[in-house]
């Protein structure tokens, strides 16, 4: 058994990572500024997108987004159930109604097909979700919007260089990217908000700083003038420059750290292949590049003979840590007493929600730890 715990993800933080962050506190100015700007500028043409605004945090983005959306009471906004709970959290808070679309058995993403018999008269966006770093199958869904002439908002907090069909995820349309510690991508807490749209980046960019249309850095750099009012009531949802510094360094290895979450996949999915309890997720069948944010497996709990939960509490017991991406979010508690869903809502969601576990997967993992879990899943089913 491993002597030390393996946890199911850990930062990849570099020497000059922090020397990076060093420099910005020692500079005399620490928040929103130079190392934000370019932390916006450089992202931006990673992913090609014609616009990018750095913010707190995803949910940050997400909540400015439905705003800038209009989103509100009276209206529909379809997403899947087996996401992050802020997407719905931030719906409902917007006074609309979240509509829950089924996913993919095997990607746990939604597609225009599970998508399209939701659409309402009052559905007003589709916020689909990236899942584990693969992209979403977007062409489809796109032509079922616009045909419904309805809005797109992709939350790719998973998708920090993800591809589809050749181009980065980002460069087409909106989408939000977070960069929680957890990410492939991170500077602590922070997220980036991409859009071809720049009137709809300029008014996130004024939502981010109380509606004020600029921020301390840029009065501080225009001096007095123009002397910023409100333009309508804002939030403070910026980025400080200590955590942009972070995210600029990570930006320029992202690719790098990628490319080792890729070959530690790899390493997975040939170890795995031959344990019939164990079913990774599919890689998609259309052309794309998978970011490999998360390996997620689903325990088959009939063959097994045991539930999720005490398997990954064996692999606790056994030194190594996994987490759950996601529980469904329409059988949690307010979801469950709210929506009061069916028992038989959203089948492949809920097969999933009971049956996924995530493995340890982070750049600085080697393939002896690859080895170690998968030895341990064996060991565990064998007993
Ligand atoms: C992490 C995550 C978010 C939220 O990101 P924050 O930066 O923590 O706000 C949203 N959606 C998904 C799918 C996520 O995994």
């Amino acid at each position: 058994m491993r002597k030390e715990f393996l946890p199911f993800s850990r930062p990849s933080i570099t020497e000059a990572d922090i020397a990076a962050v060093a420099d910005v506190l020692r500079s005399g100015w620490i928040t929103s500024g130079p190392q934000n700007a370019a932390f916006e500028e450089q992202f931006c043409r990673y992913v090609g997108s014609k616009s990018a605004v750095a913010l707190s945090s995803a949910t940050a983005g997400m909540h400015l987004a439905l705003m800038a959306a209009g989103i509100g009471p009276g209206d529909e906004v379809i997403t899947p159930s087996m996401t992050w709970v802020s997407t719905v959290n931030l719906i409902t808070l917007c006074g609309a109604r979240p509509v829950f679309a089924d996913i993919e058995r095997d990607t746990l993403m939604i597609s225009a097909r599970t998508v399209q018999d939701l659409i309402s008269a009052r559905t007003r966006l589709i916020i689909p979700v990236h899942f584990a770093g693969a992209p979403v199958d977007m062409h489809p869904l796109r032509r079922l919007a616009e045909r419904h002439g309805i809005a797109i908002i992709e939350d790719a907090a998973h998708a920090a260089g993800s591809a589809y069909r050749g181009d980065l995820v980002g460069a087409h349309g909106t989408a939000i990217f977070s960069f929680h510690p957890i990410k492939n991508l991170t500077c602590a807490e922070g997220g980036m908000l991409c859009s071809d749209d720049p009137a709809f980046c300029e008014r996130i960019r004024s939502l981010r700083f109380h509606g004020l249309g600029v921020d301390a850095y840029d009065r501080r750099r225009q001096g007095r003038s123009p002397q910023a009012e409100v333009q309508e009531p804002g939030f403070k949802y910026n980025l400080p420059d200590v955590l942009a510094a972070l995210g600029l360094q990570q930006l320029h290895r992202l690719d790098a750290l990628n490319a080792r979450r890729a070959q530690l996949a790899a390493l997975y999915r040939e170890q795995l292949a031959d344990i019939d309890e164990i079913r990774p997720l599919a890689v998609p069948g259309y052309p794309h590049r998978h970011a490999w944010h998360l390996f997620v497996i689903r325990l088959d709990i009939e063959r097994a003979g045991m539930d999720r939960d005490a398997f990954m509490q064996a692999l606790k017991d056994r030194n190594i840590g996994s987490g759950i991406h996601f529980r469904a979010v329409h059988r949690q508690k307010y979801y469950r007493e709210t929506l009061k869903p069916a028992p038989d809502h959203l089948p492949h969601t809920e097969w999933n929600s009971e049956r996924i576990c995530s493995l340890p997967l982070f750049p600085d993992m080697h393939a002896e730890d690859v080895a170690d879990v998968t030895a341990a899943i064996k060991d565990i089913l064998a007993s």
